[in-house]
Order: C-alpha cells, then sequence, then structure tokens
C-alpha cells in the first residue's frame, strides 16, 4: 500500500503549464493509478467518517472527482459547483478576482439548506481565491461549513489565509 511519500511522488511536475513559469501539479498520475487512488480516498474519508456531514461540495473539475469519491465513502451526497452556464436550473454565483481578471462560480439555489453540514472539497489549494469563493457561497445559502479539504496544498502561496481558521486540511503539502 502507498505511503504518504509515494502519493506526493506520484503526482507529476509539469513545467510551464498552463503558462511559462508555472509548474503544473497533475494529479492525473496519481487517479489513474488503482492502489493510489484508492488509498487518497480513504485516508480523506477516514477523517470524516463518524463526523456528522449532510453534504460535499465539489468544485469543477477535479473536485468533482475527489468530492463525489469522498461523499460515496462517507454516504452523502455530492453538490456540483460550476463555471458558468453549466447548471441547467437556478443559480447562486459568486465572481472573484484572479491575478488577471476575474472568474465565476455557480451552484444551484436549492442545492444546500440552511443548517446542513457541508464538507468542500478539491483537489488543489494554492492561493485559495477559489475555495475562498465557494465559502462564501455556501456561507450565504446558510450552510455551516465543516472543513475545506484537499488532496494537496501548495503552502508557499498561504492560501490557507482566506479561508476559514482552523478549518483547513490538506493531505499533501509541496
Ligand atoms: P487557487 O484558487 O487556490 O489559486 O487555485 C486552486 C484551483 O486551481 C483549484 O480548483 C485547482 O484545481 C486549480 N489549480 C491551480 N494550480 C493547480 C496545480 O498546480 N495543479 C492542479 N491539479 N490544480 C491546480
Amino acid at each position: 500500500t502507498p505511503s504518504m511519500n509515494d502519493l506526493k511522488d506520484i503526482i507529476r511536475d509539469v513545467p510551464d503549464f498552463p503558462k511559462k513559469g508555472i509548474i503544473f501539479k497533475d494529479i492525473t498520475t496519481l487517479l489513474q493509478d488503482a492502489r493510489s487512488f484508492q488509498k487518497m480516498i480513504d485516508l480523506l474519508g477516514h477523517r470524516y467518517i463518524g463526523q456528522k456531514i449532510d453534504k460535499v461540495v465539489g468544485v469543477e473539475a477535479r473536485g468533482f472527482i475527489i468530492g463525489s469519491a469522498l461523499a460515496y465513502k462517507l454516504g452523502v451526497g455530492v453538490v456540483l459547483v460550476r463555471k458558468p452556464g453549466k447548471l441547467p436550473s437556478e443559480t447562486f454565483s459568486k465572481t472573484y478576482d484572479l491575478e488577471y481578471g476575474t472568474d465565476t462560480l455557480e451552484i444551484h439555489k436549492d442545492a444546500i439548506k440552511p443548517g446542513e453540514r457541508i464538507l468542500l472539497a478539491d483537489d488543489l489549494l494554492a492561493t485559495g481565491g477559489t475555495m475562498a469563493a465557494v465559502v462564501d457561497m455556501v456561507e450565504q445559502m446558510g450552510g455551516n461549513i465543516v472543513e475545506c479539504c484537499f488532496m494537496s496544498e501548495l503552502t508557499f502561496l498561504d492560501g490557507r489565509k482566506k479561508l476559514p481558521e482552523g478549518k483547513v486540511y490538506s493531505l499533501l503539502q509541496f
């Protein structure tokens, strides 16, 4: 069974993607390896088994993979946060700042009910802008955030500072 270091090592560094100077953490190499994928979901799942969680929210697109596997393991539903124009029913949306320009995310208005305990999931925490936008939307809908969980975290970017204190967990740190 893969160790924590094995899981880190199987994530591939891709230089100059999506643009020059950025070293992209390519998690597809972990996902396509049966034992690594299973171990990663089992480790994340064990953290939350026994905690009262009503739903997992997954962020497009790689967060869908982590979020849905985790939700299945916990026996709860999964809610999709998507790029604009993809969700068919009525949505709330949130626009947030990027280094250059802005981005928008959407969630179905009926996806979360006030008081529900929500676990947020994505593949990677970088600057924290994406997850901070998701936190805002879920809180505005009255959801209680249990934790923001990530498969991996680029710690040097300090993305945690944008997220609720003490409610951030990452399995692997770079
Ligand atoms: P942030 O908003 O924290 O700066 O960026 C995180 C979002 O961008 C996540 O949804 C994540 O999927 C994506 N992302 C940014 N950098 C990387 C990277 O190096 N590897 C992967 N797999 N995703 C990244």
